[in-house]
């Protein structure tokens, strides 16, 4: 048992998310299938979770179509769960001889408002509650980019949007536009925040959260499983790090500083009678400026453990925290 699911409104909008979320990147489809999805979800929802993150890129959109059917299948009143989507990348690249051009790595008006209906008609919902720019496009104007936002929330098929992996100058000009011709304005980033990655969050951001009030759903709180201290001596079978599709993560999984100080935040969560992810989890979850953490999870059982960071927010006193500062702070990016 855990404690009470918390709310928290999206930066200063007046929509209430829970503290933590569910996400599907790398596993829905790859590593969960449909009913294995349909269970997970039911469980977080139990749990007290309503919001679910999903991208248009997630698995090259069946992400997307087993959240759908999961939704469909569970039957929630629509106003009880909030679901997201991402555009940037596109999902067909075309061929060498003809390549997609106006469907790839861009947030270009075009792909914009032809994305969010693919992605509706997979996840088989007559809105989406948040999308997002997945990326920053340096080619295509901002102010095209904002204007597509709006017209989409205008149509009625999304009513919030945001970007991820924006930098602070970047959301403050889209906003700012926004603000000039009445438009809807961006409501929330998604930014990487977890214990070894830190300054955008704490830094960059810092006058976004009052300026504009920016609100947050951070990813990969426990750094794709480094935090929960499974990479100290080699890539486990059947972990994220062996998967090929994500090859990419598998020098930074087993950084050896890094793995060094996962050691000694087993000591910290040793003296709190926690699990390693769930003193992670609760650290992110403990910065008022983050509205939802969204969590990963390859099986329920580690959704059900990580659920538990709830009853160790409380535990974070000053004192932990500082031993944490003092072990993250040198190492984080
Ligand atoms: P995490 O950093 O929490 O990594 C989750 C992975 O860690 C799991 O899939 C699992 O992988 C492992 N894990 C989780 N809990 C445990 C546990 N208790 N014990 C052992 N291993 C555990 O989060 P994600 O990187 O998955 O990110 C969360 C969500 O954020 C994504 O699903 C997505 O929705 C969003 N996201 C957004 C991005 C963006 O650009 N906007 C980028 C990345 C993510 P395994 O069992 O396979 O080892």
């Amino acid at each position: 048992m855990h404690s009470p699911m918390p709310y928290r409104r999206l930066g200063s909008s007046g929509l209430q998310i829970s503290l933590f979320s569910l996400g599907s990147w790398v596993t829905f489809h790859n590593q969960v299938n449909a009913p294995g999805a349909r269970e997970m979800m039911a469980a977080a929802r139990d749990a007290g979770i309503n919001f679910f993150d999903n991208a248009e890129v997630y698995a090259n959109g069946e992400s997307e179509r087993l959240m759908g059917e999961g939704l469909a299948q569970l039957k929630w009143s629509r106003l009880d769960y909030v679901v997201s989507s991402k555009f940037f990348w596109g999902l067909d690249a075309g061929t060498a001889e003809k390549p997609r051009i106006n469907g790839r790595n861009t947030l270009n008006r075009k792909y914009l408002m032809q994305a969010v209906d693919g992605s509706l008609q997979r996840m088989k919902l007559d809105f989406i509650d948040l999308i997002f720019c997945h990326r920053a496009d340096p080619h295509s104007p901002i102010e095209e980019t904002v204007w597509a936002m709006h017209n989409i929330i205008e149509q009625g098929k999304a009513l919030y949007w945001g970007t991820s992996e924006w930098s602070a100058d970047e959301i403050r000009t889209a906003w700012d536009i926004a603000e000039r011709h009445h438009l809807h304005k961006p409501v929330m980033e998604q930014p990487q925040y977890h214990l070894f990655h830190r300054k955008r969050v704490e830094q960059e951001y810092a006058r976004l959260y009052d300026d504009i009030g920016l609100g947050l759903t951070t990813w990969s709180p426990l750094a794709s499983g480094l935090l929960t201290g499974k990479y100290r001596e080699g890539v486990p079978a059947g972990s994220r790090g062996a998967m090929q599709a994500v090859s990419f993560l598998r020098d930074g999984l087993l950084d050896a500083q890094k793995n060094a100080a996962v050691g000694q935040f087993e000591a910290i969560a040793r003296q709190l009678g926690c699990s390693m992810a769930q003193l992670a989890l609760a650290w992110v979850a403990h910065n008022p400026r983050v509205s939802t953490v969204i969590l990963g999870a390859s099986r329920l059982a580690q959704l059900q453990e990580n659920l538990g960071a709830l009853n160790v927010l409380p535990k974070l006193t000053p004192d932990v925290l500082a031993q944490m500062d003092t072990i993250s702070a040198p190492l984080a990016a």
